[in-house]
C-alpha cells in the first residue's frame, strides 16, 4: 500500500511499509528516475525542490515540501527555502545584460562590483593566493552557468560544448555528474563558431539557455533529480554563429556552406524571419557583441552587422588589413566609435567597425584588450585606443598583460578588472598567446589598487582561461588543470 501526497509543485508517493518517501512528478522536471539516481543526492535533491530533512530523527531521509514534523514520530523537520533564487546569474563574461547601453554588450565585460572585495586584499607586490579550490569539470574545456534556472539556490553547470557534454556540480556532494540526454534529446555539440548562450532568466524551472548546436538552435532544460536534460527545437537549421541579443530581437546565422541565413525572432520567439545570405562562411564566427542598436559579428574576412527588423550587411576588411581576433574584441574612442586592432602587413592599426567607409589609425605595437579595458605589454592604455601606454612602473615593460574580464563600474575613471601577467615575456604578441609555455604568470587585479590574486607556474594558451562566478568566489578555470581556483567575494546580492 502506497499514500500519495501532492504539495502545490509536486506528487510524492509513501510506501507504507518503511516510511519512505518518492517522488513521482514535479513541476517543469518531467521524467522522474529517483531509485537510480535521488538516493545519493538527496541532500543536494532536497535544496532544488525546498523538500524538508530530518533534523532529530531518522524515519525517512527526504520528506515532501511543506513538511513541518515527522509524520511517523512528530519530530521536527528541517523546511527547507522553495523560492526560486534571485541572485543574478552567471553564463559566462560575455553574457551580462545589465550593463548601460553606451557599453558594447557581449564582450568579456561584468556588471558585478568584484572590485569591492579583490581591492580589500593586501596590494601588489604582495603574492596572494587562491582562498579556495574545487575540481575541474571532467570534461575541461567548457563554458560555464551558474544561476538558478527556477529553483531555490544556485547550481552550476559546465558545457563542454565541442564533445556536447552537460555537466552539473553537486555541492553537497562535492562532485561533477555529466547529465545524459533524454530519449531522443539531439546533441549539445556546437563547433562552427566561437559559444555563446542566451540566458533564460526568470523561467520556469529547469530552463538553462538558448543554445546553438550543429542541430538547430534548442532551448535547453535540466532535470538536476533524474541527472538528465532535454531539449526542444526553436530553429531547426544548424547554427554556423551563436546567437545573440538586441533591443528584444535575437538571431543568428544558421544553415549550411554556400545556403546561409541569418534567422531572427523577438525574444518571446514570436515573429520569426528568415534573412538570406547564402554566401557568407558557415564557420570561424566571433562571439556576438550589441552596439548602437546592431549586433556584430567578426570573421578573419569580414565584419556582419545587422540591425533588427534589417537585412545582415556584410562588410569585407579592406585589402591586406586583417583583424587580429585572439587579441580580445573591439575597443571604443571618446566619441563612441569602435575599433578593432589588425595588421596590414606593414604594421598594426586600429579599424573603425560598422562604417562602409571606415578609418584607420597606426599604431607602434600589439595592444590586447576589449571595450577600453586595453593594454600595451605591461602598460595601461587609458585614453583613446591609438594613445599613448600609460607606464607607472617601467619594469612592467618586459611583461605582457592579457585582460580577461572587465569590470564595469561607473563611478571610475579607469577601468577595472583581472588580467593574466606573462613575466619576462618579450616576444610577439600572438606567439604567448598559443602553445608556448610561459614560465610565470600571475593572476591579476586592475583597480583602485592592484592586486596580484596568486601566482601559476608554467601556462600555455593563456585565452582558454574561463573566468566565473559561483558560489561567492570569483573562480578561474584552465582546461589544463584539474583545480579550479577561487577568490571569495562579499555577498553579490
Ligand atoms: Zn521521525
Amino acid at each position: 500500500m502506497a499514500y500519495r501526497w501532492e504539495t502545490p509543485a509536486s506528487i510524492w508517493q509513501e510506501d507504507e511499509r518503511n516510511g519512505q518517501f518518492e517522488l513521482l512528478a514535479t513541476e517543469g522536471l518531467g521524467r522522474i528516475d529517483w531509485q537510480s539516481h535521488a538516493g545519493a543526492r538527496l541532500p543536494d535533491v532536497a535544496r532544488l525542490l525546498g523538500a524538508s530533512l530530518p533534523a532529530s530523527c531518522g524515519c525517512a531521509p527526504i520528506y515532501p515540501e511543506g513538511f513541518a514534523h515527522c509524520p511517523h514520530c512528530g519530530q521536527p523537520l528541517q523546511r527547507l527555502n522553495g523560492q526560486p533564487s534571485r541572485r543574478p546569474g552567471w553564463w559566462g563574461p560575455g553574457a551580462d545584460q545589465s550593463l548601460p547601453r553606451h557599453v558594447p554588450h557581449g564582450l568579456p565585460v561584468t556588471s558585478l562590483a568584484l572590485g569591492d572585495s579583490l581591492e580589500e586584499r593586501p596590494a601588489a607586490p604582495h603574492v596572494g593566493r587562491a582562498d579556495r579550490s574545487m575540481p575541474a569539470p571532467p570534461n575541461a574545456w567548457c563554458v560555464f552557468a551558474a544561476a538558478g534556472y527556477g529553483f531555490p539556490e544556485q547550481r552550476l553547470l559546465a558545457l563542454a560544448h565541442t564533445r556536447g557534454v552537460l555537466q552539473y556540480w553537486d555541492p553537497l556532494a562535492q562532485l561533477w555528474h555529466v547529465l545524459a540526454p533524454e530519449d531522443g534529446a539531439a546533441s549539445l555539440a556546437f563547433t562552427a563558431s566561437a559559444y555563446a548562450w542566451l540566458p533564460a532568466e526568470g523561467s520556469g524551472r529547469g530552463e538553462v539557455a538558448l543554445v546553438p548546436t550543429a542541430g538547430g538552435l534548442q532551448r535547453l532544460w535540466i532535470n538536476p533529480v533524474s541527472e538528465s536534460y532535454r531539449l526542444e527545437p526553436v530553429h531547426d537549421a544548424p547554427v554556423l554563429a551563436a546567437p545573440g541579443i538586441m533591443r528584444r530581437h535575437l538571431a543568428c546565422l544558421a544553415g549550411a556552406p554556400g545556403n546561409v541565413h541569418l534567422w531572427s525572432a523577438r525574444t518571446d520567439l514570436d515573429e520569426a524571419q528568415q534573412f538570406p545570405c547564402p554566401d557568407l562562411p558557415a564557420s570561424g564566427w566571433s562571439r556576438p557583441f550589441g552596439y548602437d542598436g546592431r549586433l556584430f559579428w567578426l570573421h578573419e574576412a569580414g565584419q556582419l552587422a545587422w540591425r533588427p527588423g534589417e537585412a545582415p550587411r556584410f562588410l569585407p576588411w579592406p585589402p591586406e588589413w586583417q583583424p587580429r581576433l585572439a587579441f580580445g574584441g573591439p575597443t571604443q574612442s571618446r566619441d563612441g566609435r569602435l575599433w578593432h586592432i589588425g595588421h596590414d602587413g606593414q604594421g598594426y592599426s586600429f579599424l573603425e567597425i560598422g562604417s562602409d567607409q571606415p578609418e584607420r589609425v597606426g599604431i607602434d605595437g600589439a595592444r590586447l584588450g576589449f571595450a577600453n579595458f586595453l593594454f600595451r605589454r605591461g602598460h595601461p592604455v587609458v585614453d583613446e585606443p591609438w594613445s599613448a601606454e600609460h607606464i607607472e612602473d617601467q619594469s612592467q615593460d618586459d611583461t605582457l598583460v592579457v585582460p580577461l574580464l572587465r569590470s564595469f563600474n561607473n563611478n571610475r575613471s579607469q577601468p577595472s578588472g583581472l588580467v593574466l601577467r606573462l613575466h619576462k615575456y618579450t616576444g610577439r604578441a600572438e606567439d604567448a598567446l598559443d602553445d608556448r609555455v610561459i614560465p610565470r604568470v600571475t593572476v591579476e587585479w586592475i583597480g583602485r589598487r592592484n592586486v596580484i590574486l596568486d601566482e601559476i607556474a608554467r601556462l600555455a594558451r593563456p585565452l582558454d582561461c574561463v573566468p566565473l562566478v559561483y558560489d561567492n568566489c570569483l573562480w578561474l578555470q584552465h582546461p589544463d588543470w584539474n583545480q579550479m581556483r577561487g577568490w571569495r567575494l562579499d555577498e553579490l546580492a
